[in-house]
Formats: structure tokens, sequence, C-alpha cells
């Protein structure tokens, strides 16, 4: 059995692929060779820069499974593949710890400037200590603030958690089950149950002091205009789910309007080529889709979709 890992996939998944006898081949084949390359290949294990569509899965009829190291499906015509009798995997809980924390980064540094201070200390660092010093006096702390959670699924959750942990108050919304209270396991092997507030979007929008989005992609966005001029002045907001789910255009001016305080951005309309309002824009933190990317959440992933292609190919 030949599987082509064509993002790559961790060392420990693929040992343990190889220890149950499946050739690994990490090279990244170039999309337009890859009709022709993965003929040879009975899978194929993507994360999200290499697509898998409908011309793909017609030039390789031995392909039995395609893993996908992460989440999203975006990248991947799944029900064509299905329609083919081909399984298609993902590994939807290994990273939400990490993009959760990667929310909190985010937020650390927009409460603190430091999406402008990186910038500024290196150029004015020594000439202009003391005015920058001003100029990023008027911090503010998470603890006893509300966080608005758009989308309660697994990330919504681990967000929420840390965020319990810190003290804030969590106000959750989705289109389905929002328990009442999340168990927090903390160091030395205490858990303690803390309670949610179940809220409707409008009082969400209202009421919260940060808004963090953890939401699939929709046809429009779920925060535009209306939204952020109902929104509280100086709202911290944070986008690590998906692009298009914030009207940017929209954003940039409650940004300049004074009525967003600053955003970070993981996730963009254009990716991988952001458009230059937001790259440029003193007061968005930015990140390159890099929610998922830290070792331990590719450790899981790998070892996850290893054991989903054992078990597939074993049966
Ligand atoms: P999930 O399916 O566990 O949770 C998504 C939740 O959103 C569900 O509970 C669903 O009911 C809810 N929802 C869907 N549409 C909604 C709407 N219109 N209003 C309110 N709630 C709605 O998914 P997850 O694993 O938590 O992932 C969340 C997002 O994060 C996805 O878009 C995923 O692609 C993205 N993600 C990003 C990165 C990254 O690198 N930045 C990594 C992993 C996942």
């Amino acid at each position: 059995m030949r599987i082509l890992a064509n993002d790559g996939i961790d060392a420990v998944g693929k040992q343990l692929l190889e220890q149950a006898g499946f050739t690994v081949d990490t090279e990244n084949i170039p999309q337009d060779q890859l009709p022709e390359a993965l003929k040879n290949y009975d899978a194929i294990t993507v994360r999200s820069a290499t697509k898998v569509r409908k011309d793909l899965i017609d030039a390789c009829p031995n392909l039995r499974l395609i893993g996908r190291g992460g989440v999203g499906m975006d990248n991947i015509d799944v029900e064509y593949a299905k329609s083919k009798g081909i399984a298609v995997v993902n590994t939807p809980a290994a990273s939400s710890p990490s993009v959760a924390e990667l929310v909190f980064a985010h937020l650390f540094t927009g409460i603190r400037f430091l999406y402008d201070s990186n910038r500024k200390m290196p150029v004015e660092g020594n000439t202009k200590f003391n005015n920058l010093k001003k100029a990023y006096s008027a911090g503010i702390e998470l603890k006893g603030k509300k966080i608005g959670i758009i989308g309660f699924g697994r990330i919504g959750r681990e967000t929420a958690k840390i965020a319990l942990g810190l003290g804030m108050e969590v106000l959750a919304y989705d289109l389905y089950e929002v328990p009442s209270e999340l168990e927090l396991n903390l160091a030395g092997g205490v858990n303690v149950k803390v309670p949610v507030n179940r809220v409707q979007f409008n009082e969400l929008i209202t009421d919260a002091d940060f808004i963090s989005l953890h939401i699939p992609f929709l046809d429009k966005p779920i925060l535009g205009p209306d939204e952020f001029r109902r929104m509280k002045t100086g709202v911290g907001i944070v986008n690590c789910s998906r692009g298009g789910t914030i009207d940017e255009v929209a954003l940039i001016e409650a940004i300049d309007s004074g009525i967003v305080g600053f955003a970070g951005l993981d996730v963009f309309d254009n990716e991988p080529a952001p458009r230059a309002e937001i790259l440029n824009h003193p007061k968005i933190s930015l990140t390159p889709h890099i929610g998922a990317a830290t070792n331990e959440a590719q450790e899981r992933i790998g070892v996850e979709l290893a054991s989903l292609i054992i078990d597939f190919f074993k049966k």
C-alpha cells in the first residue's frame, strides 16, 4: 500500500504507518503534476494546501482514501469522492487546543498593543522610547471582561475554557446545543465546573468586550456593517476560523471609526494573498493561518490520521 502525504505528515504518524507496512512518500508534488503522480498511490493525505478536486479524483481510479490532517474539507470534493467509493477522513479534534491558544495570543497582543509596538520598537525604540511608552500606556486586562464566542463547537469550547480560567465571563452563541457549564481540567488533577451563558446573537454582539469566531465558512459574513455598528466601543475581534466569516472592508471601517479597538486575524478572504489594507493596518495583529501549526497538534493529527488509515486498509 502506498500513501502520498503531499502536504507532509508528522514523523510519529509516518512511523506508525511504516510499522504497519505502508510506504509513505512525503514529496510535495505540484498540483498540476498530481493527476499523473497520484495514479500510483492507494491514498493521499493533505492539509489545506493540496486540492483534491473532481478532475484529480477522475484521473486516479486506484485511489481508495483521502485523509485531511485537520478540520476543514474546503479543499476536497468530499461528496464526489464518496460517490466514487473513496473514503474521506479528517482529524477534527486534534488541533482545537492550539487554535484556542492562538485566539489568546491575539487577544493579549491586542489589549497591550504588541502588534504595533513590535513594528515600531526596532525603528523608534531608542530615539522615542518615552513617546512609545505613552502611546501604549492605556492597556486593559482580560480578567473580568466578557468574551462572546460565536460557534460553540470543539474550538469554541476550548477557547471558552481558557477564558473561564482567566476569570472572563463567556457569552456563547451557536445554532445548536450549548452546554450550561464546562469542566476545566486544571493542573494538579483539579477539575472545576464553571457556568457558561448561552445568549442570542444580538445579545452577544451588543454585550461582549471581545468577540471570537469559531464557525465554518458561510455563504455570507456573519459580522458585517450592521453588526459592527451595534458593538461596544473598543471591542476586540479575533478570527481564527475561516476567511469570509467577517466582512473585511466593514472591519477596517469599524476599526477606523473607533468602534473596534483592535482585531487579530489568522484567516483572510484572499488566502494566500490578503488585501494590503489588512496587512498594513496598525491595529490588526496578523498570523498566516497557523492555528493548528504547533508541534503538539501536528503530532496528534499525524497519529490520528495514521490510525484512521490503518483501520481502513486493515478492515
Ligand atoms: P465544530 O464543527 O466543532 O464547531 C463549529 C460550530 O459552529 C458548531 O457547533 C456549529 O453548530 C456552529 N455553527 C455553524 N454555523 C453557525 C452559525 N451560522 N451561527 C452560529 N453557530 C454556527 O468546528 P471546530 O473544530 O470548532 O472549527 C471551527 C472553525 O475553525 C472551522 O471553520 C474550522 O475550519 C476552523 N479551523 C481553523 C484553524 C486555523 O488554522 N485557524 C484550524 C482548525 C479549524
